[in-house]
């Protein structure tokens, strides 16, 4: 019987001998690489371990991680950096289970990715007899996930992983699921027989022009605006079309507003910014123009107090059901980001009217007035360090190194860095996305340093980090440029909460008081730093920008700082009914 060898390697056999022969291990890899996607994010074990290192044999680079959920939070982020999906291998059953969290989530975010898992022999699975790690897992997927697709022939598998490619990036982004049981990867054919069975995909994210009535429509509409406001979202940033975006939104000279990842699409700096007048631009515009971001509950669903002032909405987005979601659009462009803001800058031409200067005006004192506000808060120095301060010094090391990633989850931490660190430069700044979850933090970290191969600083609340902190082993191991920031203030919210019965156990919110997150990075041989003033944590992001390696940085924040829920006080139904 002929060996079962690789393609590449087959080339080389002489022909007289017997066909030389391939698997579904080989194909499943081969087809990746074919395709130009040459990480994978995962956890190897049964029935994945000879794939992981096959695919490493073979050049594909490997980040083999703790815990699924952080491999499949990593491979969504390399997904939306990259525009190519970012690939997660888990095992079957358990491990399927933690990779598809981060699959549902990269779904939610719009984010390119496909998670491959092991599975068990569908025989058995169906007529549930009882397996190793036995589940039904493409049916649990397919409600998660943007598409979902089993292999069971190893001629397919070049077909399967198209399918999986061309669903995941194509139109609105999301997270495939696709299922290769075990007996798939073990199966034979002749190696001539599966090149000719792989496929390259050709065109994989085709354009979507949008129609000139649509084009035409947004702009007499944005034409008749009186007070109008431009919203950026993350689409926005992931659709790469930075340099169009950037010209529409000066040539028209109408403020914007950016979500909280479509930050430094334009240097929050740019003097059309109106973060620092938010709640103000949202209540008094007339016409909002909506690129890549959806009316969701992080915009108040389009309606209620937060939106103040009539509104018409242009909205520019892939997907025609984005459209009406939550309120009546007036002007939908719909097309892929590039093509239709290209066809608006085209429409308007170099002549659009300025907005009116009364409009101008207000937004400029507003956001004066606020800037002021934060800038006297930032100047104090309290000590205990609080958020602010932290922050303060955060703000400036970002400012003096706009290159480099910002990872941010938590409660407060989240809130309070999102308005106090300025972004420079577009899809540098990562979060919790369109779920508001915690858990993406080293995840995130970890694919952005992979992807892009520069410094990453991940600001963790203390509750935040600890969902997917031991990840740092994985940091340390592979050597990469994250410096974690752990904002310590003893707890969920804050670390003050008391037992109401006065019994042993603390109250749900509260940590082990004092603890040393740094120590956990020196088990692993990273740097560890222990600070709790503006000027020691000052000193420590400057050292680990410096050195470029694993560093965790424990900063102490005074306890008593932070609010219950950060600022989603309205979502926590106790709070919201106190306040009735
Ligand atoms: P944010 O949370 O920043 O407001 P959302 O995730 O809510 O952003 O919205 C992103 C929107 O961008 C989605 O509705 C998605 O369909 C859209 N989108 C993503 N990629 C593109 C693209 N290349 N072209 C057009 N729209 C896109």
């Amino acid at each position: 019987m002929a060996a079962v060898i690789g393609q590449i390697e087959a080339e080389s056999v002489p022909e007289t001998e017997a066909p030389s022969m391939t698997d579904g291990f080989h194909l499943v890899i081969d087809a990746f690489k074919l395709n130009g996607i040459d990480t994978i994010y995962g956890l190897p074990g049964i029935p994945v371990t000879d794939l992981a290192r096959l695919a490493q044999a073979r050049g594909m680079r490997v980040i083999s991680f703790r815990h699924e959920q952080n491999a499949g939070n990593a491979a969504a982020i390399a997904g939306y950096l990259t525009q190519k999906p970012g690939l997660c291998l888990t095992v079957s059953a358990p491990g399927f289970l933690n990779g598809l969290t981060a699959l549902a989530n990269a779904t939610t975010n719009c984010f390119p990715m496909i998670l491959v898992s092991g599975s068990s022999e569908r025989e058995i699975v169906d007529l549930q007899q009882g397996d190793y790690e036995e589940m039904d897992q493409l049916n649990i997927a397919r409600p998660h996930a943007k598409a979902a697709y089993r292999v069971l022939h190893a001629e397919d598998i070049g077909i399967g992983v198209a399918r999986a490619i061309r669903a995941a990036v194509s139109g609105r982004p999301g997270g495939v699921y696709l299922d290769l049981p075990a007996k798939l990867l073990a199966q034979t054919m002749t190696a001539e027989a599966g090149r000719r069975s792989l496929v390259r995909v050709v065109d994989a994210a085709p354009r979507q022009l949008p129609s000139p009535e649509s084009v035409e429509r947004a702009i007499d509409l944005l034409k008749s605006a009186k007070r109008p406001l431009i919203l950026l979202g993350k689409g926005a940033a992931y659709a790469r079309a930075d340099a169009e975006i950037r010209a529409l939104v000066e040539r028209s000279g109408i403020p914007y507003l950016p979500m909280s990842m479509a930050k430094g699409l334009l240097p929050d700096d740019h003097p059309q910014s109106a973060s620092a007048a938010r709640s103000f631009v949202l209540a008094e515009s007339d016409v909002v123009l909506l690129i890549g971001a959806r009316l969701n509950w992080l915009l108040s669903h389009g309606k209620g107090k937060t939106w103040g002032a009539p509104k018409r909405f242009i909205q520019v987005d892939i997907s025609p059901t984005e459209i009406d979601s939550n309120v009546a659009i007036a002007a939908p462009v719909v097309g892929d980001i590039g093509s239709c803001v290209s066809a608006l800058l085209e429409g308007i031409g170099a002549s659009f009217p300025r907005p009116d200067a009364a409009w101008l005006q207000a937004v400029g004192e507003r956001k004066s007035k606020n800037l002021e506000k934060m800038a006297a808060t930032l100047a104090k120095d309290p000590v205990p360090m609080n958020f602010h301060s932290a922050l303060r010094v955060l703000r400036d090391v970002v400012k003096a190194n706009p290159s480099v990633t910002v990872v941010n989850e938590g409660a407060n931490t989240l809130d309070y860095a999102r308005s106090i660190i300025d972004m420079y430069e577009p899809r540098k700044r990562l979060d919790c996305g369109t779920w508001g979850i915690m858990g993406i933090g080293m995840g995130f970290a970890i694919g952005a340093a992979v992807e892009t191969g520069k410094q990453v600083i991940a600001i963790e609340g203390d509750s935040a980090f600890g969902f997917s902190g031991m990840e740092v082993e994985t940091i340390c191991r592979y050597r990469l440029p994250v410096c974690i920031v752990v904002f310590n203030n003893n707890g969920v919210y804050r670390g003050t909460d008391k037992n109401p019965c006065g019994g042993e156990d603390v109250a749900p919110t509260v940590f082990v008081k004092g603890a040393r997150y740094d120590k956990l990075i020196e088990a692993f041989g990273g740097k560890g730093y222990h600070v709790s003033t503006p000027a020691e944590l000052e000193r420590a992001l400057r050292e680990a920008i410096a050195l470029g390696e694993p560093v965790l940085i424990n900063a102490v924040i005074d306890e008593a700082a932070g609010t219950e829920s950060g600022r989603l006080t309205n979502l926590n139904p106790q709070s919201a009914a106190n306040k009735k």
